[in-house]
């Protein structure tokens, strides 16, 4: 079945998630453990879950991916930037808990003058303070753009990321089309080369979630600029590949286009339709 959704404001919390995401036709979603811009999260709304999970198991909403702010650094040198994107992963993990199937998305972060070795060292070293291994949300790397110095925008990096960490058995990655595209990997070119090169490296089993989003630049540009889908330059074409394709057409698809709820469910009937059951 096809697992379609896209990214959803949290401010009304889970209920109010699950029926936007069943109005515009998804069957799964995205969104921000807190304020993107940092800050506290809000109190756990036991009520709210308890009646999310029960709408969620009678619509078959699952795979939800919970997205950390994306100001927080967790390969930052300053040791108060550090410790805040420490802290503030830990409580995204502990609360995430509550929400059974849920899986954890982080920007690996950039390394600012660092060098990216120090930058992928230190990333590392914050999933070893935050991951539990008694936990059950399963923590994706997001495949990054190489904006400025991020880390994470090459195949080897992300890799060096699992490596240097001691639970990296328990990582996934999240696969995000307009990052790869502007970094430098052909998904429009050469689909089955770039996922070939991504199972050499990391391995395609390591994969669970896919951005599906256009760019407005072109590629290998590292500018990290979300389009609608079709509207840029990656192009209906290779969407309807990627979505078709054997490695990733079983895996959830979020929308993180610029678009309000009525863009959004146009762009899922679109998809929807060119999906080859
Ligand atoms: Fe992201
Ligand atoms: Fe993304
Ligand atoms: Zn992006």
């Amino acid at each position: 079945m096809f697992k379609i959704g896209c990214h959803l404001s949290a401010t009304k919390g889970y209920v109010h998630m699950a029926e936007e995401a069943l109005s515009i036709g998804a069957n799964t979603f995205q969104f921000f453990t807190r304020n993107p811009r940092g800050g506290k999260a809000k109190p756990v709304d036991f009520s709210d879950i308890e009646k999310y999970k029960v709408i969620a198991a009678e619509k078959g909403i699952e795979k939800i991916l919970a997205h950390a702010p994306y100001t927080i650094n967790p390969c930052a040198a300053r040791p108060e930037v550090l410790e805040f994107a420490r802290e503030t992963m830990a409580d995204d993990l502990a609360r995430l808990e509550y929400i059974p199937g849920a899986m954890y998305n982080f920007h690996p972060g950039s390394h600012v003058g660092q060098g990216s070795e120090e930058g992928v060292r230190k990333t590392a070293e914050t999933l070893d303070i935050v991951l539990r291994p008694e936990q059950s949300t399963k923590v994706l790397i997001e495949t990054m753009a190489g904006k400025g110095s991020e880390i994470g925008a090459t195949f080897e990096e992300i890799r060096g990321i699992i490596d240097s960490t001691k639970l990296g058995d328990m990582l996934g990655v999240c696969l995000d089309t307009c990052h790869i595209y502007d970094g430098g990997y052909d998904i429009v070119g050469n689909l089955d080369r770039v996922l070939e090169e991504f199972d050499k490296i990391i391995g395609i089993e390591r994969l669970c979630a896919v951005h599906i989003n256009d760019s407005k630049n072109p590629f290998s540009s590292h500018k990290d600029r979300h389009e609608v889908i079709g509207g840029g330059s990656i192009g209906l074409d290779a969407f309807s590949r990627i979505i078709n394709h054997p490695a990733l057409r079983e895996l959830p698809f979020y929308l993180e286009t610029p678009n309000e709820l009525p863009g959004y469910a146009a762009e899922i009937a679109l998809l929807k339709s060119m999906y080859k059951e």
